[in-house]
């Protein structure tokens, strides 16, 4: 505050004269009386005096007055200044944080108009801050989708700056002066107190496409990059609600499955069978049109949307095609591979309301063509759905006799060729239908197979089978020694448990595990080669023996068989149905078959043995076991222990002869 300023001395010395001036008057007011003069004069004076006194009084009180108002004056000027630096301070503030928001910021008009930029959005623009101030509205900077939805929503314009009006979020693509897209996510807040707004953009270029990428990893295989089959389904139902909107449009489904991929796989290694897959999935994707979606629904296994097609044929002559394009190899690995593939065609989709159905018969029709014998097409049709619906019959049938165990075994006499005596049996299991009578395991172990229902079913057969040899090997005595084989099926036999499953019905049933030999057929051997030589590995710590059944249509290289600790193999029935006399080749065929099984120290047994001369000619083979209607068919339970007693009759009669089979069996 400022100090008071002092009364200016001339007023002072003009009090000190009125003063002086006064004093000389009274002295000479009074000798003029004493000496009696004239006192008008003096009262002249006395007035002239009282004049100069108010006039001086009246001086000094402007003057003081006015040293006031300069105070006054002079405070008001301090805080004016106090202000100015304040809001100078308060400006600095604000243009601090306004550049330093971390974000491109600008302050707009209400038509959108910049009034003020901060250096980053100056540096995002690709302007120089001189043509963007008062110059660019920011909506010229956004996508035109955004801003017309803005113009529609009359973010902007028209709107009251009251204090209802909340800030606003969007996201948005900005383009820069060299029209450079970025991601932005936009806030747009109104100043209070003002018709002016302050957009922030935060450049979310980065986090877009993390979140893109997430994205398209959910909905895409992450091998070949085609969809996957949640988006697959997804276009699918929507192809679906569009032919439903459209009389004229048709679309279908086409769903494919390499054949023999895993042997590539198995053989070549992963790494070969990834690449194959890729350059399968490139192959075809080059093959389709645009409009045509083809997806990965996993493993091997891949789906095409047809749309906008003219005709239900259209779909049968792109399966063709595509059949056509993939008898060429692929060169992958720099091997020459070949990946012929089984296709399902759902071509009349005008029924289906979902798209899990037409996968689901498209699926369906793809299992028939393989079952046709692998690189063929088949349509879904009436009699497919009528197929699909009796094997669903099938399977909720097969459940229930599992329940309620409605299986039997039959067991067929594997003999010595050379002593033709018995030396034990293969269990066959037979289904006791209700309705249906004795059914064989032709039309049911496949869907037992594939649903998996054929573990516990083998667990039955199994049981049985060890139970039954345990009692009839009991009867029988150290006289002769029997074994049993029992099929497996290879999907069984992969499981973990498996081994413990055999186990634990030898110690329930007391049965020698020597006595036991597991069948499996060579096709299901070649197709899981790796993981069933490490587990054929593991039988010898149960002492079990494995049996490879149905040999010669599985195609197994040598080396391959080298490597599996194999006690017996099956020539397959097809191969001894046409052996004969004259040289021909499929004796041939057999004789090596036996021969390579003996230099690999197998036993051999031949399947099917029908006639005499096949039987001769397989002794004369060194063939040692047999098998076939020539010895006899599978036996239900009660002929077998039928067989046996004939057998222990016999021996009581005549203890050091070989029994004749033959006799045997037909009392
Ligand atoms: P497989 O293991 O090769 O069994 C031999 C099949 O050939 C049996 O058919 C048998 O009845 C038949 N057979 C034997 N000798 C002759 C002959 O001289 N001539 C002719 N024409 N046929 C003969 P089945 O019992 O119908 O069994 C068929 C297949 O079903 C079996 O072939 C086996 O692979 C499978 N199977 C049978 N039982 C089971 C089982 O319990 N579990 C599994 N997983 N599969 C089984
Ligand atoms: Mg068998
Ligand atoms: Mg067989």
């Amino acid at each position: 505050m400022g100090n008071k300023k002092p009364v200016p001395p001339l007023d002072q010395v003009g009090l000190i004269i009125i003063g002086t001036g006064a004093a000389l008057f009274y002295y000479y007011l009074e000798k003029t009386i004493q000496t009696g003069q004239n006192i008008s004069v003096f009262i002249t004076m006395g007035i002239i005096l009282l004049i100069s006194l108010c006039t001086q009084l009246l001086i000094n009180s402007i003057n003081r007055s006015k040293s006031a108002l300069a105070e006054a004056n002079e405070n008001l000027e301090m805080k004016v200044k106090e202000r100015t630096t304040e809001l100078r301070e308060s400006e600095m503030k604000y243009r601090t944080i306004f550049e330093n928001t971390g974000a491109a910021t600008v302050i707009v008009e209400t038509d959108g108009t910049i009034s003020l930029a901060n250096s980053e959005f100056v540096a995002i623009s690709g302007y120089e801050k001189k043509d963007i101030e008062n110059k660019k509205s920011w909506l010229n900077f956004i996508d035109k989708k955004t801003h017309r939805r803005l113009l529609n929503d009359k973010v902007f314009s028209g709107r009251e700056h009251g204090t209802n009006w909340e800030a606003k979020n969007f996201e948005c693509e900005f383009f820069d002066n060299d029209n450079n897209k970025k991601d932005i996510l936009c806030t747009l807040s109104p100043i209070p107190g003002t018709d002016k707004s302050v957009v922030y953009l935060a450049d979310i270029t980065e986090l877009k496409k993390a979140e893109r990428q997430i994205y398209h990893q959910a909905f895409h295989d992450t091998l070949t990059d085609l969809p996957n089959r949640a988006l697959f389904m997804e276009i699918l139902n929507m192809a679906i609600r569009r032919s439903r909107r459209r009389a004229d449009y048709h679309f279908a489904v086409l769903y494919l499955d390499i054949d023999r991929f895993k042997l590539v796989n198995d053989s070549l290694g992963h790494n070969v069978g990834d690449k194959l897959l890729i350059a399968f999935a490139n192959r075809i994707k080059d093959s389709l049109r645009d409009i045509d979606t083809l997806a990965r629904f996993g493993g091997d296994e891949f789906v095409i949307l047809l749309e906008d097609i003219e005709s239900d044929d259209y779909a049968s002559g792109v399966a063709k095609r595509l059949q056509q394009e993939l008898k060429r190899p692929f060169m992958v690995g720099g091997k020459e591979v070949f990946a012929l593939a089984s296709f399902g065609v759902v071509s009349n989709t005008i029924d289906y309301a979902q798209a899990e159905n037409i996968i689901r018969d498209a699926d369906a029709a793809m299992y028939h063509a393989k079952e046709n014998g692998k690189a063929q097409y088949k349509v879904f049709d009436k009699k497919l759905h009528k197929k699909a619906m009796h094997l669903l019959q099938r399977e909720t049938d097969l459940r229930k006799a599992i329940h309620i165990n409605q299986f039997e075994n039959h067991y067929q006499p594997i003999v010595d060729l050379k002593t033709a005596s018995l030396v034990g049996f293969e269990a066959l299991i037979r289904w006791n239908h209700p309705q249906l009578g004795l059914i064989y395991p032709g039309s049911f172990i496949s869907i037992a197979e594939e649903t998996g229902l054929i573990i516990p079913i083998t667990r039955l057969v199994v049981e049985a089978a060890c139970n039954d040899l345990q009692k009839w090997q009991e009867q029988l005595g150290d006289q002769i020694n029997l074994s049993m084989n029992v099929n497996i099926s290879i999907k069984h036999f992969l499981l973990p448990s498996f081994l413990d499953d055999i186990q634990a019905i030898l110690d329930k049933t007391g049965l020698d595990p020597n006595r036991l030999k597991l069948e499996i057929t060579e096709t299901a051997l070649m197709e899981d080669a790796d993981d069933t030589i490490r587990l054929v590995n593991r039988l010898k710590d149960y002492d079990l023996q494995l049996v490879i059944d149905d040999f010669g249509t599985g195609y197994s290289s040598l080396s391959y068989l080298q490597r599996l600790p194999i006690d017996t193999l099956k020539v397959d029935r097809s191969f001894v149905s046409r052996i004969r006399n004259e040289p021909d080749g499929n004796r041939n065929i057999v004789e090596a078959i036996i021969s390579l099984a003996h230099r690999l120290d197998m036993i051999v047994v031949a399947e099917g043995v029908e006639t005499q001369e096949q039987y001769a000619i397989l002794l004369e083979m060194n063939c040692q076991l047999g098998q076939g209607k020539l010895f006899s068919m599978p036996m239900n339970k009660k002929a077998v222990d039928e067989l046996i007693q004939n057998i222990l009759h016999f021996y009581q009669q005549h203890p050091d002869q070989l029994y004749p089979l033959a006799d045997m069996l037909s009392n």
